[in-house]
């Protein structure tokens, strides 16, 4: 999804838009930490063993912590003149460790099918496992309620398999049945959900759009938005509240993975200015559980063109970095192709069995125009890019416009930039730009692209995470959640074995991180793009993010990092998740 960022907007706009647009347009930040003042007097003082996230550095004893700020960090012994009888001792059970850095996710989109049933691959790990899956939810939900499942990836099940009309009545005749597909381009109906929607073997395609059909019935499968969306209108809507509670609990699902600062990656695709409105008042309801960067989406809905867009979010006061130290508004963004598993990356060459290497959401002249809508407002730019043509067309557009703009510290950077040249990684480079990468594109999907999708020769160049970091490019993991989890140590982890899930082979061992340059992508280099400099390691003028754990990653096997387990996250020395 890579087709989250631009395909799903319009069938999350549909369902969730008006729940989200209650919140109106009024931008009210909390500032919490406005109120605590940082002295030379520790306010709490955490002891153990407390990892900085300096490679090779050794553990040091206690961390002395006021007003949210690291104010000293050593030995015990060291910092015993800072602390007084109100200093609260914190003595975790575990390792501490920086708050991790997930750069680029998405809350809104997400939202969408949130509460759905998970059959992807890695839940149902063959396609009966998803069918029976399914079938034992219908089992359990009343005649006539949807029944609802996501993720569902034919692309990594043996042969391709369909899933059918036919299949679909069998899970359930009583339910309507929706199945989302991983790359969220494609939905699969079963007939009461046809029935219930009022679409029949005659009813005609929506422009864009395509019900399939075959031997004069419907096939079961819906293709594009504006076809899925005709399905999906007839769904329950959520109510603003259900809204909320679905963005605490991807907040704490973040949390849980050691998540401390987050960067949302399509903010406004859905409901335009109220989902930053949004985020404050829940902000001030109660602390996030995360720190939220948002990245203004350069498409809005109602809105006809990215410098409309641009000028909405100034007019609402959402300015470059405008905000708090929980919700700030950081970034414009942009989606140049679709999503390399759904075959609609945009890529020089043809998919394997295939015409076309898919296209662009734009062309070179009005993409640069999307961009420079951006730029001119002050923004940080990251686009979106999964073919080696889209990185092409957004690369050409940054080198020829970002001249015009001098020097500056925006760190503009391709999201996913997933497979890659020599020639495009040395002009990146040059041009100063960064790159956060989709690791588990490698290990979910290693297997797909090399074998069935793009070929041998571009999977090697999938997720060029050392030719990058050789060639001077800031790079960062990231999860595209809700394409994959939110695990940073575990893309980590991918980034330096690169073993496919499928069968652990590696995909292209040229392309492995180091260890270190693998923990500086989930912490202090994901900090650096998303401007929290202030954050990404503990060190002394940082604030107080850390996450509690069992296993040291920067001292353990790398092979072990994703099964450490994470037992709390503080957020300026206060707890922000407890498992
Ligand atoms: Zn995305």
């Amino acid at each position: 999804m890579s087709a989250g960022c631009c395909t799903a907007s319009p069938l999350a706009h549909a369902h969730l838009g008006a729940s989200v647009a209650s919140a109106g347009s009024t931008i009210a930040p909390a500032n919490h930490a406005a109120a605590v003042k940082v002295t030379e007097r520790a306010d709490l003082l955490v002891e153990g063993t407390i990892v900085s996230g300096k490679f090779g550095a050794p553990a040091a004893e206690a961390m002395a912590v006021s007003g949210g700020n690291i104010i000293a960090i050593g030995t015990r012994a060291e910092l015993e003149g800072l602390i007084d009888a109100s200093t609260t001792i914190l003595k975790p059970d575990g390792v501490v460790i920086p708050g991790l850095i997930e750069p680029h996710m998405h809350i809104w989109t997400s939202l969408l099918n949130l509460t759905w049933t998970d059959i992807s691959n890695e839940a149902c790990p063959t396609f009966d496992d998803a069918v029976n899956t399914l079938k034992a939810v219908a089992e359990k939900t009343p005649a006539g309620e949807y029944v609802y499942g996501k993720l569902f990836d034919p692309s990594l099940y043996p042969g391709e398999p369909p899933l059918t009309l036919d299949i679909l009545d069998r899970i359930s005749p009583d339910n309507p049945v929706l199945v989302m597909n991983a790359s969220m381009h494609f939905l699969y109906a079963n007939t009461a959900a046809f029935t219930a929607a009022g679409i029949t073997y005659d009813t005609p395609d929506p422009v864009g759009g395509e019900f399939g059909r075959a031997g004069g019935k419907l096939t079961g499968s819906i293709g594009e938005a504006p076809a899925m969306m005709m399905m999906l209108a007839h769904m329950p809507k959520p109510s603003p509240q259900q809204v909320a509670q679905g963005i605490d609990a991807i907040l704490k699902m973040c949390a849980s993975a050691g998540v401390t600062s987050l960067r949302e990656g399509a903010t406004g695709s859905l409901a335009g200015v109220s989902e930053v409105a949004m985020l404050h008042q829940l902000n001030s309801a109660a602390r996030l559980p995360v720190r939220v960067s948002t990245s203004q989406f350069a498409i809005m809905p109602g809105k006809a063109s990215p410098a409309e867009v641009a000028a909405a979010w100034k007019e609402a006061g959402v300015t470059p970095f405008s905000g708090d130290e929980m919700v700030r508004a950081d970034a414009w963004k942009l989606t140049a192709d679709g999503s390399n598993q759904g075959r609609s990356g945009y890529f020089m060459q043809p998919y394997l069995g295939e015409e076309t290497g898919g296209h662009a959401d734009w062309t070179p002249e009005s993409i640069r125009n999307a961009m420079k809508a951006g730029l001119d407002d002050g923004w940080q730019t990251t686009i979106h890019t999964n073919g080696d043509a889209a990185v092409e067309m957004a690369l050409e557009a940054f080198e020829d416009l970002l001249p015009h703009y001098g020097k500056n510290d925006l760190r503009h950077f391709f999201v996913h930039y997933s497979v890659t040249t020599d020639d495009q990684i040395a002009r990146t480079a040059k041009a100063g730009l960064s790159a956060t990468f989709l690791m588990n594109h490698v290990y979910y999907w290693g297997a797909a692209f090399r074998d069935t999708i793009l070929g041998a020769d571009r999977a090697d160049r999938l997720d060029r995470v050392a030719s990058a970091i050789k060639a001077g490019i800031v790079s960062s993991v990231h999860s595209d959640y809700n394409v994959s989890k939110v695990h940073p140590l575990q893309s980590a982890r991918t980034a330096v074995l690169r073993q496919l899930k499928v069968d652990g082979s590696v995909l292209n061992p040229a392309e492995c991180a180091t260890p270190e340059q693998a923990l500086a992508a989930i912490t202090t280099s994901a900090a650096w793009q998303i401007h929290a400099d202030d954050r990404g390691s503990l060190e002394v003028g940082k604030r107080a993010d850390f996450a509690i754990v069992d296993v040291n990653p920067w001292t353990s096997d790398p092979s072990g990092w994703d099964a450490i387990k994470v037992s709390a996250t503080y957020i300026d020395g206060t707890v922000a998740f407890e498992a």
